[in-house]
């Protein structure tokens, strides 16, 4: 019998993660992405491998913060209002996924996928000798008020009752911990789980040059129809103008997977939720850990290229112009519990990336429901780099008829 072949549609952490675990399974796989591998939104995140964060990005505490964050331009939610009504579907949904039936439901699906993600990472770069890549470095959540430290109280009690450790200490001992910290910090919490990664791009990088040290193929160009015949994807048409013959295909394209899921037949709901980064090479700030700060979803990371400040969130749609002030909105804010983070200067860059979002703070992870040799896996939200690796194991479980150790119906293609 002939090898079996997978191509693969993205080249970021969800794609290139699934054509190694493929390839483990014994395919023989192919990466088309019309960006170099790891370009994509897989970038510039915040390095968290947050395998704790099992509460929905969308959630009752979160709907009531919103409209503060609405009124402030530079604030950690934006829409462009001009954008609103292609997004209305989406809000909607994410509306109802806040009730609290939805929440619970959201909650343990993301704990599913938790609880094999530390060992998924491993397993793709441990034994590329990348392993300098992850730091066992629990991530410090900091509070300037004893109020802040409430409202959490609720989030915190729920990654307890999933097994997640929750201790807290006082400012004075996160900054004996951390002395970068200022005097304005009132307590800190270890907030249950979050290692970290020194350059998010690296992993996307290393684990592509394994996939293509194993015979795998990785193609530069640009994805512009999926040809169909009887109910089977055959051929993906080129930009370049090839075309590319197809035996199964993952789609993998991060926030422009509806688009190539459209051409299925399939309706998904996906918003490029685009995030910022600052990353300051001359900080003047020395941390061993990422720090978050409950003032700001974002959170402030020890790279190898620098201090990275990533967050925020705006809805404006995969084609809008980047608004870098919202980077510069993220230096202002961690400044506050920062006190030595210098000015940006000549060396500092800035980033904007689409992270492929769902209204149920879910990813999609399974087969296509039209085309009986597509799968999918995207829709990852802030959890890419966490959950990336434990999509692409199973997926190849699925396409290899194993049995997951998890449930998977919470990640079906025709939940929109
Ligand atoms: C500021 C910020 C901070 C974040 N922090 C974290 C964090 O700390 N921890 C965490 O887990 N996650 C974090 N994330 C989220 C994480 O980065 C994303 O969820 C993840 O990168 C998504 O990976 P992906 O492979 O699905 O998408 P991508 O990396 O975007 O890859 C998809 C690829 O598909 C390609 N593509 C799309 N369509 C086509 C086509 N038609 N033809 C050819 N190629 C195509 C694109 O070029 C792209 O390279 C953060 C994101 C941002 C923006």
């Amino acid at each position: 019998m002939s090898e079996a072949s997978a191509t693969i549609i993205g080249a970021g952490i969800v794609g290139m993660s699934t054509a190694a675990f493929l390839q483990r399974s014994g395919y023989k796989v192919t990466v088309i992405d019309r960006l170099p591998p790891g370009e994509g939104c897989s970038f510039g995140n915040a390095g968290g491998i947050a395998f704790a964060e099992i509460a929905p990005t969308i959630h009752p505490k979160v709907l009531l913060k919103i409209p503060g964050w609405l009124m402030d331009p530079l604030g950690p939610l934006t829409i462009r209002w001009s954008y609103l009504p292609k997004a209305l579907p989406w809000f909607l949904a994410a509306g109802r996924n806040a009730m609290p039936d939805r929440v619970r439901a959201i909650t343990a699906a993301r704990a599913d996928l938790a609880l094999r993600c530390v060992a998924d990472v491993e397993t793709l770069l441990k034994e590329k000798g990348a392993a300098d890549l992850i730091r066992y470095q629990d991530t410090l959540r900091v509070y300037d008020t004893e109020q802040q430290f409430q409202a959490e109280a609720a989030e915190r009690e729920t990654k307890k009752s999933f097994g997640f450790e929750m201790k807290t200490i006082s400012g004075d001992e996160a900054r004996e911990l951390e002395p970068a910290l200022g005097p304005g910090v009132h307590r800190a919490a270890f907030h249950g789980g979050w290692y970290f990664v020194t350059n998010p791009e690296r992993v996307v990088k290393t684990i592509a040059a394994d996939v293509a040290r194993n015979g795998g193929r990785i193609i530069a160009d640009d994805v512009v129809a999926i040809d169909r015949d009887g109910g089977k994807a055959t051929a993906l048409q080129l930009k370049a103008g090839g075309r590319h013959v197809l035996d199964q295909l993952v789609i993998c394209a991060g926030a422009y997977s509806h688009l190539l899921g459209r051409q299925l037949g399939e309706r998904f709901l996906l918003e490029a939720e685009r995030g910022y980064h600052m990353v300051l090479p001359n900080s003047g700030v020395t941390l061993s850990r990422s720090i978050t700060y409950a003032r700001t979803p974002g959170a402030a990371t020890p790279m190898e290229m620098g201090l990275r400040l990533a967050g925020t969130d705006e809805f404006a749609g995969l084609d809008a112009e980047p608004n870098y002030a919202r980077a510069d909105a993220l230096w202002k804010i961690f400044k506050m519990v920062l006190p030595g983070l210098r000015e940006p200067d000549a060396a500092t860059t800035r980033w904007m990336g689409r992270r492929p979002g769902t209204p149920d703070s879910l990813p999609v992870i399974g087969p296509s429901k039209t085309t009986s040799n597509v799968w999918y896996g995207f829709g990852h939200g802030h959890m890419g780099l966490t959950w990336g690796p434990t999509t692409g194991r199973l997926i190849a479980e699925i396409m290899t008829g194993s049995r997951s150790n998890i449930d998977l119906s919470p990640f079906r293609a025709d939940r929109f």
